[in-house]
């Protein structure tokens, strides 16, 4: 950039200075040329009055040999010449100026010499008795004019050369200077071009965009990694207890009447690995964010009886009874996805319920929003856990959620499968009575 504005610099200087130069000596020329011409008239009046008066007896006292005066008769002949002998010079009839003032009383020529250094200008005029009267004066052309005047010609070249050379290096420094001064990392901070502000401050943006997507890409890096260490934790733990009882029993060091609770045991582990190992794959899946299914319409009502219906048992079981009701709410979804969603959070409502507790499902359309509740009069949450039950293997109260066949992973699922619905999550929880969780969907017919 800086080489090409010191080309332009020189190249605009070197062009201004040229065309000045031809102009200036142009029209200077052409000013000098003016007044010799008129100097010639001049001459011409003075010596045509002086023949006018005197005719032939005026040359016999003219004694000038700076200029050169004809007399031409009305048929060409030359009856007097300054310079030449007139008895020996041809017929001027012809001549261009001659024929000219022949005409029309004044003629003017100009003919230059074969060099082109010298031209010769030539003005005549008609005397009353047809006679013509011619004073020609040499000049200098243009090209002789500049052969004397080459030398200062070129020293006054070569200096502005030598100026433009270096004020174009400056003003090229000069104008780069505060574009390589941008702090790339500040790009905002005070800059010399107004110009430049538009570009840089989107220059800003992108790197504080750029910057933001580093960190969302370190931060969910270091969540991968925290998480497959969390997952081989979470499968040793099932894995080591199966087979402490399952060498138990092998070595025959179990009594009779035990050997039932210790495959109940393994029994409970082995469906806690396989729950365990269902909702890892189901995160990977939501991670890879390519949902095996396409969004399609689908009926949330219709899910939750499905879900209930599948957690019938382990409610019962439990002594928790689930209820639904609601709209019918028409919902643009992932079917699997919502039914994940539904599961999960009911699955929780039981889990952490008490004997004889409530499940309350319901289904709401709102203005701009379908509302999915979920509520139960269980052990509720403290409100300092709040804000992280979310999190992958994050539990209230470890112990519990392993006796109750918890993973850790059933929230981290309901977030990530409500966040590729644009669904928000809210959450009401007091311990001792109960939480109701809401995912909040977009309203498609409003939307
Ligand atoms: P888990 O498999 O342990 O239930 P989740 O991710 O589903 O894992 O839930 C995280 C934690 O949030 C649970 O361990 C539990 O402590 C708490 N929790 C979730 N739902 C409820 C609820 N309905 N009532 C009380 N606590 C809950």
């Amino acid at each position: 950039m800086r080489n090409k504005i010191f080309r332009s610099i020189c190249f605009v200087t070197m062009f201004v200075l040229i065309i000045s130069m031809i102009l200036i000596t142009g029209s200077t020329y052409r000013y000098f040329s003016r007044g010799q011409i008129q100097h010639i008239k001049n001459q011409l009046e003075l010596v045509s009055n002086g023949v006018a008066l005197s005719g032939e007896r005026y040359f016999r006292f003219f004694d000038v040999d700076d200029i050169r005066i004809t007399w031409i008769s009305e048929d060409g002949t030359v009856l007097y010449d300054n310079e030449k002998n007139a008895a020996e010079m041809e017929n001027h009839l012809e001549r261009p100026e001659i024929k000219e003032a022949s005409e029309l009383g004044y003629g003017e020529s100009t003919r230059y010499s074969s060099t082109l250094l010298r031209k010769q200008i030539y003005c005549a005029k008609k005397m009353d008795d047809g006679s013509v009267v011619r004073i020609s004066d040499s000049q200098s052309t243009f090209f002789a004019l500049l052969i004397p005047l080459a030398r200062p010609i070129c020293l006054v070249i070569l200096s502005i050369i030598i100026l433009a050379f270096f004020v174009a290096r400056n003003l090229s420094s000069k104008i780069v200077e505060p574009i390589n001064e941008i702090d790339l990392d500040n790009p905002t901070k005070a800059n010399g071009y107004e110009e430049l502000k538009p570009l840089l401050s989107r220059l800003s943006v992108q790197q504080e965009q750029l910057k933001r997507d580093r960190a969302e890409l370190e931060k969910t890096e270091q969540i991968r990694q925290e998480f497959t260490a969390n997952v081989s934790h979470e499968l040793k733990t099932p894995l080591h207890a199966i087979s402490g009882y399952a060498e138990l029993l092998k070595n025959g060091l179990v009594e009779e009447k035990d050997i039932q609770p210790f495959a109940g045991k393994i029994y409970d582990e082995s469906n806690r690995l396989a729950q365990l190992v269902e909702d890892v794959i189901a995160l990977s899946r939501l991670d890879s964010r390519v949902p095996a299914l396409e969004n399609e319409k689908t009926n949330l009502y219709r899910i939750a009886e499905n879900a209930i219906e599948s957690l019938e048992e382990f409610a019962a079981e439990k002594n928790v009874a689930i209820l639904l009701d609601g709209d019918r709410a028409e919902i643009t979804g992932i079917p699997h996805l919502l039914h994940s969603i539904i599961y999960n959070l009911c699955d929780n409502a039981i889990k952490y319920n008490h004997s004889g507790g409530t499940v309350k499902v319901r289904i709401s359309e709102e203005s701009d929003n379908i509302v999915l509740s979920v509520s139960d009069n269980g052990i509720g949450i403290p409100p300092e856990h709040i804000d992280r039950i979310f999190e992958r293997f994050y539990r209230v109260d470890k112990s519990h959620s392993k006796e109750v066949g918890g993973t850790g992973l059933g929230l981290s699922i309901v977030k990530h499968a409500a966040a590729l619905h644009n669904a928000a999550i809210s959450v009401d929880s007091k311990p001792g009575e109960g939480t109701k969780i809401d995912i909040i969907f977009p309203n498609p017919d409003f939307t």
